[in-house]
């Protein structure tokens, strides 16, 4: 495995390169949500290119950047056993400049939901997102749909960006007990780790709800709201799979959506209904 911090060792490598290009861009702290896209990668394509990059302009001025959880080390470990051909670790000076242009994430959909209590946040994805995409050519780029909305602002950016890259959306990994993974689990304590069983519990509650017929969207995110009703919920809502609020559930075009408080750690879940 190559292991690059510069562009310029990047885009000397990429030139090298033939064949199918697989991306995972990340923000490091690797879990086996991380390891899922990069073993899918490692299958589809001839060569598996694996960012790690916490990326600061997708974090407000009052989030957890310079806390945000940092596992070099563990990392490389991970990233070699998986047979990742291409680290990408650059610093925050290699990958933004004093100028440039600035990315904006369409407003109906970057200010909902996560965009609501993050605002900019989802420019600061595009704006990354881009740059890696524009540094690796990739054939394939993974993305996971424990972020939905982010997936889904992606897909819309390639869309009508008309990027030559196709995204690959992959499930949501979870702990035996319902939690999904997530690098910010490291910051619950013990107790608060039970308590945010309450994402998962209440994404099963509402589902089983809906297998026995309930297709009241307002409905079944009071199902939600009262699995959660122990927990700071910053929202609860059941949208379409474009993120449009709609009275009816319909199957196959369903995201059930959480973002929850456990402690100071906030958590999103979600369930393709
Ligand atoms: P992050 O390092 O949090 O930016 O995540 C990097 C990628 O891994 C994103 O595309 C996430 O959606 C994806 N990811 C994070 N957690 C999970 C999970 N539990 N299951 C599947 N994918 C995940």
């Amino acid at each position: 495995m190559k292991i690059v911090s510069t562009v310029k060792e990047l885009t000397a490598l990429r030139e090298e390169l033939k064949g199918n290009i697989g991306l995972v861009p990340t923000m490091g702290a690797l879990h086996n949500g991380h390891l899922s896209l990069i073993r899918q990668a490692r299958i589809q394509n001839d060569t598996v290119i694996v960012s790690i990059f916490v990326n600061p302009t997708q974090f407000l001025p009052n989030e957890d950047y310079s806390k945000y959880p940092r596992r070099e080390e563990a990392d490389l470990k991970v990233c070699t056993l998986a047979g990742v051909d291409i680290l990408f670790m650059p610093t925050v000076e290699e990958m933004y400049f004093g100028t440039e242009p600035e990315i904006a994430a369409p407003k109906n959909l970057s200010y909902i939901l996560e965009g609501e209590s993050r605002p900019g946040h989802f420019d600061g994805v595009l704006r990354v997102v881009l740059k890696l995409f524009h540094l690796t050519r990739p054939t394939n780029a993974y993305f996971g749909k424990k972020d939905a909305q982010q997936l889904y602002l992606i897909q819309n950016m390639v869309k009508t960006l008309f990027l030559h890259v196709n995204i690959v959306a992959g499930d949501i990994i979870r702990e035996n007990d319902g939690l999904a993974l997530s690098s910010r689990n490291a910051y619950l304590s013990e107790k608060e780790r039970i308590k945010a069983l309450a994402l998962s519990i209440a994404l099963k509650n509402a589902s089983q709800a809906i297998m026995k017929g309930e297709r009241d969207a307002k409905k079944v995110e009071l199902i939600m709201l009262e699995s959660l009703k122990d927990l700071r919920v910053d929202y609860a809502k059941v949208l379409s799979r474009d993120f449009v609020c709609k009275e009816q559930i319909v199957i196959k075009d369903t995201i059930l959506l959480i973002a929850a408080y456990v402690g100071q750690t906030r958590l999103l879940d979600n369930l393709w209904i």
